[in-house]
């Protein structure tokens, strides 16, 4: 009973009747945020396993999704970090978000994708509302897919923080960035309560990484010391050179282990803020 995940049996209820977010990874990056009476689904990824040739690499899928697009059902928004690459934006990944009500993405892939996408420069945002009164604020947040000087190469990126009109905590989704400048900027100016960080670690161009290995999340954990880190982006793909575990040990290495919240693929979990 699939469906059920759109129910509030995992939420936890607060006084002011405000409830936890409920993250549940479908795989890679793609994950659907239950939130502030939002669902909201990042970087939606849904293909069977196989290989994407790329201009300059060719990305092996190993696992498929926890949970079919249909099985996600229904989504407020899906939030597309970047659309020209395939572990964050696939085939099937496309098709649902292109239904969806709202599809919101950098400039450049909203003029590629055309329809209902939406383009968002860094730090410029936009206001999903319910009828009910509810809405969620949703500001791109810079990135940067690789080491200085990488931004030719890998094509605009942008990451996503999630301010809820109802005082449910914030969000920020890093989308595929390495730690840098622009993240520490992010922490300053909008210090979210969770984290949804694209780790992994990937390595496609050489000897460097293209997404937070555990390094970058350990600095962007210190710079966000309110909130929980929740790692995706961390299996599923052969390019990816780090995974949950690797998290798990070096957060427990620097005595932050507590912080870290590792999500189980499929299984919608509960995340309080800290
Ligand atoms: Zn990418």
């Amino acid at each position: 009973m699939i469906a059920g995940i759109g129910c509030r049996l995992w939420a936890k209820r607060w006084a002011n009747g405000m409830t936890a977010p409920v993250i549940t990874l479908v795989g890679g990056p793609t994950a659907l945020i239950e939130a502030g009476g939002f669902r909201l689904l990042t970087d939606p990824t849904f293909d069977s396993p196989g290989d994407y040739k790329l201009p300059h690499v060719t990305l092996k899928k190993t696992t498929g999704p926890a949970l079919s697009a249909k099985e996600i059902g229904p989504v407020d928004a899906v939030l597309v970090s970047h659309d020209q690459h395939s572990d964050n934006f696939d085939h099937s990944g496309k098709t649902f978000a292109l239904q969806a009500p709202r599809l919101i993405t950098t400039l450049a892939g909203a003029q590629r994708l055309g329809g209902n996408a939406q383009g968002l420069a860094p730090l410029q945002s936009t206001e999903l509302k319910k009828p009910d009164g509810l809405s969620v604020r949703i500001t791109a947040t810079p990135a940067r897919h690789g080491p200085a000087g990488i931004e030719p190469l890998s094509g605009d990126v942008i990451g996503f923080v999630l301010d809820f009109g109802d005082g449910t905590p914030s969000i920020y989704v890093t989308g595929d960035t390495v730690w840098y400048d622009g993240v520490a900027d992010v922490a300053q100016r909008f210090p979210a309560k969770i984290v949804l960080l694209f780790a992994g670690s990937a390595r496609t161009r050489g000897p460097f990484n293209l997404t937070m290995n555990t390094n970058d999340a350990i600095e962007t954990a210190h710079a966000f010391p309110e909130a929980t880190i929740v790692p995706v982006h961390t299996e599923g793909w052969a390019h990816f050179t780090q995974n949950a575990d690797d998290l798990a040990k070096s957060f427990t290495a620097l005595g932050i282990g507590p912080r870290l919240k590792l999500l189980e693929r499929g299984v919608p979990t509960t995340v309080d803020p800290r």
